[in-house]
């Protein structure tokens, strides 16, 4: 590999908020860290250069996980993806977050990446993000403004970015309660079975209230530039689908989504794969509910 030198930067780890507000309101490039899975890459390619490195995993809550039946889930921002796999709250109580963290890279990989430099770096494949989606996740974060929340189904604006603000730190995350009743798949092809070079990936939850199978959420990965749910597609798989209804969603998902040729997967293989896999997902997750006794 091509060595090259780096511009010298400072390593900060703040304290508090405002501290970190501080260096941000600077005239320095300042760059937030987190695991540094992706941000040292870019450092040492040349693609980021900052004067200054934040570590914002120290930070008072930014380790805290903490889930209340009524409340939800509030994960914050320097939580590994590791516990996504372990930690019992997440296994009882968001088992799409559990799948899909446990198909998400390597255990070294997860154990260094946190949940906000996951959801920062807005990778159009980003699992976490798939799985969040069906959830209904929020982001919260901090400024030297305030405070704000954004749900993620508009946190990702295409290509990399998001509607954070330059000074913007993400602090936690938070997702609703959800009935016990709920369930939810995600399946994905990609050419290396470590995950890299996707072809296509969904995520698919439901909850089922008396008969019916409601709430459906159905989130794409890698077919356009960032992740995305397709609420026309849910829509028609609310009630009682049938094979009608779920060709009927298959074919609007086919109409929002713009997949590019790849050096690895034609569009149309991915539009084909992403198809077979969503059929699956929606499939499972039917005959799962169905089978839960009244
Ligand atoms: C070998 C490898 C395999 C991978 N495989 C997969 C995979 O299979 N599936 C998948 O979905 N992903 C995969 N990834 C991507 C991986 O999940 C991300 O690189 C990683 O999660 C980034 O998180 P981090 O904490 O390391 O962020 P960092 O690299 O520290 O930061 C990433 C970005 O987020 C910003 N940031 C960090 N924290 C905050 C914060 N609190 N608020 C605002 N901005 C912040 C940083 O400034 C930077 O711009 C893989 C990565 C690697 C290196």
């Amino acid at each position: 590999m091509e060595t090259r030198d780096l511009k010298p930067f400072h390593y900060i780890r703040p304290e508090s908020l405002q501290e970190a507000g501080r260096y941000l309101a600077s005239e320095e490039a300042v760059k937030l860290l987190g695991g540094g899975n992706t941000l040292l890459l870019q450092i040492r390619s040349g693609q980021e250069s900052p004067d200054i490195l934040l570590d914002v995993k120290h930070l008072p809550g930014f380790g805290d996980v903490r889930y209340h039946h009524n409340q939800g889930l509030k994960l914050g921002a320097a939580v590994n993806l590791q516990h996504l796999v372990v930690g019992l709250e997440i296994r009882r109580h968001y088992p799409l977050l559990h799948q899909t963290a446990q198909k998400l890279a390597s255990p070294q990989v997860r154990n260094r990446a946190t949940i906000g430099g996951t959801l920062a770096w807005a990778s159009p494949i980003s699992e976490l993000a798939a799985a969040m989606l069906c959830y209904d996740a929020v982001c919260h974060t901090w400024s030297p403004r305030g405070h704000r929340e954004i749900p993620l189904a508009e946190f990702y604006l295409g290509d990399y970015q998001t509607a954070l603000a330059r000074d913007e730190i993400i602090t936690h995350v938070h997702l609703p309660p959800f009935p016990n009743r709920t369930y939810g798949i995600y399946h994905r092809q990609t050419v290396r079975h470590d995950g890299r070079r996707m072809i296509a990936g969904a995520a698919v939850l439901a909850y089922r209230k008396q008969q019916a199978l409601t709430h459906w959420r159905i989130a794409v990965l890698g077919m356009d530039n960032r992740p995305k749910r397709i609420p026309d597609a849910e829509a028609v798989l609310e009630g009682t689908p049938g094979e009608a209804e779920i060709a009927r969603a298959l074919e609007i998902v086919q109409e929002q989504i713009h997949p590019a040729d790849v050096d690895y997967a034609r569009a149309d293989y991915r539009r084909a794969s992403l198809n077979a896999l969503l059929k699956q997902a929606i499939t499972e997750v039917i005959h799962h509910l169905q089978s839960i006794r009244s």
